[in-house]
């Protein structure tokens, strides 16, 4: 769905008495805005906005709305039939095992996140306790270490003010569940971090190139921010930087762990088994079999 800048129209005149109603209502406002499979979409949107499984809505249909969940089910689809992606339009999302806020100032988080943490933490021995998460955007990569593993301290930087508020507040909601300190730094790559010594680096970098932007999704070109996106030198800019960079901050033994384009997993590989402070280079797999990390211990 390409981003509209019309408001869609909803049928005010309905009375929202119950789930079903809205659910018509909505199904209804989706259809009139050429959603394709309007009545599935005004289900998925209950049924993230309620927390509850997508058959919820047929099942207590005839269960009274509240006006704030008629009114929060309103505004998510009034936001998808603009084009907005489902997490936008809900105003969350879900990383491994947390929800997390997201806004059109952060990435919505991938399932190939999800993998990245995942081996990350498979090769975090117990004496590895401080952990920075680079280009942290909504959080989730850092709040998903500090839920799942007790460190020191989990660091996490973004050169974007925006991103940073949108983490430390998924910071402060999740803060009673978290095992670990999560800190905040804004600024660019590593810089934040001057002084300090890590046991690992994690970064999920913008790593589209310019030229690869009209071939984005609607939904990922139009809504994401392209800081979070777009990198230059055919987007490997970021990486690159933090490849020369992470060297400084690591002890000995310590893991870079970076995600990147598909198509470009060889090049990084290749950078940075070039790199005499790196040792133990490893291309790893997303769950569709395609070469997405990049990982290297420091020699
Ligand atoms: N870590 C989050 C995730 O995996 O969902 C967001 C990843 S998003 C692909 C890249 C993030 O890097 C964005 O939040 C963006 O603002 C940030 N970023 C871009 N350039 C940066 C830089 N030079 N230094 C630090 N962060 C940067
Ligand atoms: N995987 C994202 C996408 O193309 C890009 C994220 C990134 O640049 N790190 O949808």
């Amino acid at each position: 769905m390409n981003k509209s800048s019309t408001t869609p129209y909803f049928p005010t005149t309905l009375p929202i008495g119950t789930i079903g109603d809205l659910l018509a209502g909505c199904t209804a406002m989706l259809e009139s805005e050429g959603v394709e499979d309007p009545q599935r979409e005004a289900r998925e949107i209950l049924a993230a906005v309620l927390d509850v499984p997508k058959f919820w809505a047929a099942a207590n249909s005839i269960a009274d709305a509240s006006p704030d969940v008629a009114i929060a089910v309103i505004r998510a689809a009034m936001q998808r039939a603009i084009g907005a992606p489902l997490a936008y339009a809900v105003g969350r999302a879900s990383f491994r095992h947390l929800t997390i806020e997201v806004d059109e100032r952060v990435l919505i988080p991938r399932v190939e996140t999800e993998v990245l943490v995942d081996r990350v933490l498979e090769r975090c021995s117990g004496d590895m306790r401080r952990i920075a998460d680079i280009g942290t955007g909504s959080g989730a990569i850092a709040l998903s270490l500090a839920f799942e593993r007790e460190f020191d301290l989990v660091l996490a930087t973004d050169v974007s003010v925006d991103a940073i508020a949108v983490a430390s507040a998924n910071a402060a909601s999740l803060r009673t569940v978290l095992k670990s300190p999560v800190e905040f730094r804004l600024g660019s790559l590593l810089s934040p971090l001057a002084g300090e010594m890590l046991d690992v680096i994690v970064s999920n970098p913008p790593y589209v190139s310019f030229a690869e932007l009209p071939q984005l999704p609607p939904d990922v070109r139009d809504w994401e921010p392209s800081l979070a996106l777009l990198s230059p030198e055919d987007g490997l800019g970021a990486t690159r930087e933090l490849v020369r960079q992470a060297p400084r901050y690591l002890a000995a033994d310590g893991l870079l762990a970076v995600e990147v384009d598909t198509r470009r997993a060889g090049t990084v590989a290749e950078m940075v088994s070039v790199d005499d402070r790196y040792a133990d280079v490893e291309v790893l797999l997303d769950l569709t079999g395609r070469e997405r990390f990049v990982f290297a211990r420091r020699a």
